[in-house]
């Protein structure tokens, strides 16, 4: 079997006596959407954190396409191929969706060019970020101060941030939160098609687009992983059914 997009093992992590997440693995294959469900407080952000990498683990890996990235930063894993929108906005909302693309890309490339390289640098950045707006259906809305944008085109610009570091595996943490049903569904039929280009992990309340969405489910309970499998398999579990849907 080839390696998966991304692996986690034995993640923990505890906030004083509370263990937000108890030895989660779970991994991301080529191709597919993963959800991560689970109530409020379960642990999916801590666990989208850890992956990422701004939230230390205490015990377990992560790995990238095979390689071991758990001592790694944010930026290099982002460099790396991980590419993440969170469940809080992370845009600059005074500068343009093109610039917080651009500055989303940036960061593939690292700190490393010289002065000398700067126009042309910036023309592929504005190039990338075009591209990355083209592909999450917001071409001619670049120059557009993200603050006058609404909130669903916003989630798009986190999107194509993500996008816009030609990512190997993309995190999204509720990305439909707060959408009407246009904008979920919009971004639902773009996460369709992204996910052959990058597997998505993601964390959604919604059941519905969980449903129609994705191929495995992970459910989250209390910080460990109380089922894991096909979403037919995890829509038919007694105890996901009692433990998450309250039935
Ligand atoms: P979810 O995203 O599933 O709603 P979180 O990962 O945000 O859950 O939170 C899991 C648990 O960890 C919650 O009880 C939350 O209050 C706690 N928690 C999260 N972040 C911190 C933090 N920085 N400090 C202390 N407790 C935290
Ligand atoms: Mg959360």
């Amino acid at each position: 079997m080839t390696e998966p997009a991304l692996a986690v093992e034995g993640l923990r992590k505890a906030f004083g006596g509370l263990t937000a997440t108890d030895d989660v693995s779970l991994d991301l294959r080529a191709g597919e959407i993963h959800a991560l469900i689970g109530p409020n407080g379960a642990g999916k952000s801590t666990l989208i954190g850890q992956i990422a990498g701004w939230i230390a683990p205490d015990a377990g890996r992560v790995r990238l396409a095979g390689r071991d990235v758990t001592g790694l930063g944010v930026a290099e894993r982002a460099r790396l191929g991980l590419g993440r929108s969170f469940q809080v906005s992370s845009l600059a909302a005074p500068l343009s969706a093109r610039r917080n693309v651009m500055l989303a890309a940036q960061a593939r490339e690292g700190s490393s060019f010289r002065f000398w390289r700067q126009v042309r640098r910036d023309r592929a950045l504005v190039a990338a970020a075009e591209a990355a707006l083209a592909r999450v259906g917001l071409a001619g809305r670049g120059n557009v101060p993200t603050a006058e944008l609404s909130h669903g085109e916003r989630r798009l610009v986190e999107v194509a941030c993500a996008l816009a570091l030609g990512p190997k595996a993309l995190l999204l943490d509720e990305p439909m939160a707060g959408l009407g049903a246009e904008g979920s569904g919009a971004l639902a039929d773009l996460l369709e098609t992204l996910k052959a280009e990058a597997p998505i992990l993601l964390v959604e309340h919604d059941m519905d687009a969980v449903f129609r969405l994705a191929d495995r489910v992970s459910v989250l309970v209390a910080g460990r992983v109380i089922a894991s499998g096909p979403v037919a398999e995890i829509r038919a579990d007694p105890e996901v059914r009692r433990a998450y849907l309250g039935e």
